[in-house]
């Protein structure tokens, strides 16, 4: 079981996967007032930077699972280098309906909502490893620019202009949903660059090292196109943000 091959190929050097950066992860952790010991659950873990350096900087004890077996070893390495083996587990598996044996005090799923279905599923899987009170934790992209064509939302890797809201709305949707927003840290254009040109590098040195690998002419040909169109799309027109939730 795993994801498929080319995010393994284009995100192998990556420590987060996804356009938030190590202070803005940190910022996140402190706004949140862990208390040392509090319990989280990460579905769609990744390669574990969030809660090894939690539970170096703040105590934390985790659970992540995901479905990259790469990823999992590196976040158990991680583990060890941060010298917090002792307080995260990783395991490799597909997080879809996964529910803890205890509950947590957070529970997060932060850019993986497929994992539940979407925005709603993935608030409803969570909410059932949670304790009375405790705090969910979404990481989901928005548009911060409305795209004025479908093309536009498709050259952001979307399907359509409908898989995401703008940050107003997406902000209306939680509350719908019976939960109140209680803290946010939203990435910026510099953190969208360290997501995707962190791969460009990657991609060209996986091309040097590996020439006759099947994936060669799908990596050439995103190293080729990725830099524009992030610069056209991603770049201008999505946002993404973690958003800290409660239910009312
Ligand atoms: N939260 C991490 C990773 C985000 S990228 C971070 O912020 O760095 C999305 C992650 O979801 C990838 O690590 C991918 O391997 C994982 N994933 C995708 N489908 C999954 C599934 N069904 N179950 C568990 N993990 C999954």
């Amino acid at each position: 079981m795993d994801i498929p091959r080319i995010f393994n190929i284009t995100e192998s050097a990556h420590r987060i996967h996804n356009p938030i950066t190590p202070d803005k992860l940190a910022t996140l952790g402190a706004a949140l007032r862990l208390e040392s010991g509090a319990k989280i659950l990460d579905l769609g873990s990744g390669s574990g930077e969030m809660l090894c350096t939690w539970a170096r900087d703040y105590g934390i004890t985790g659970i992540g699972v995901d479905m990259s077996q790469l990823f999992t070893e590196q976040a158990k390495l991680r583990a060890v280098e941060l010298g917090v083996a002792d307080k995260v587990k990783f395991i490799h598996g597909d997080a879809a309906g996964y529910v803890s044996d205890k509950k947590v005090d957070v529970a997060a799923c932060v850019g993986a909502t497929w994992i539940g279905g979407g925005v709603s599923g993935t608030i409803e899987l969570l909410a059932r490893s949670l304790r009375t009170g405790g705090i969910i934790l979404i990481g989901e992209p928005y548009w911060r620019q409305l795209p004025p064509t479908e093309d536009v939302a498709r050259g952001c890797l979307a399907h359509s202009i409908s898989d995401f809201l703008i940050l107003p709305k997406l902000l209306a949707s939680f509350s719908n949903l019976g939960y109140d927003v209680v803290e946010m840290i939203l990435a910026d254009q510099d953190g969208w660059d360290r997501y995707e040109a962190a791969k460009w590098l990657t991609m060209r040195r996986w091309l040097e090292a590996n020439p006759g690998d099947e994936l060669v002419k799908e990596v050439r040909a995103q190293l080729t196109s990725e830099p524009e169109r992030h610069a056209t799309y991603t770049r201008e027109y999505l946002g993404w943000g973690v958003f800290a939730l409660m239910a009312r």
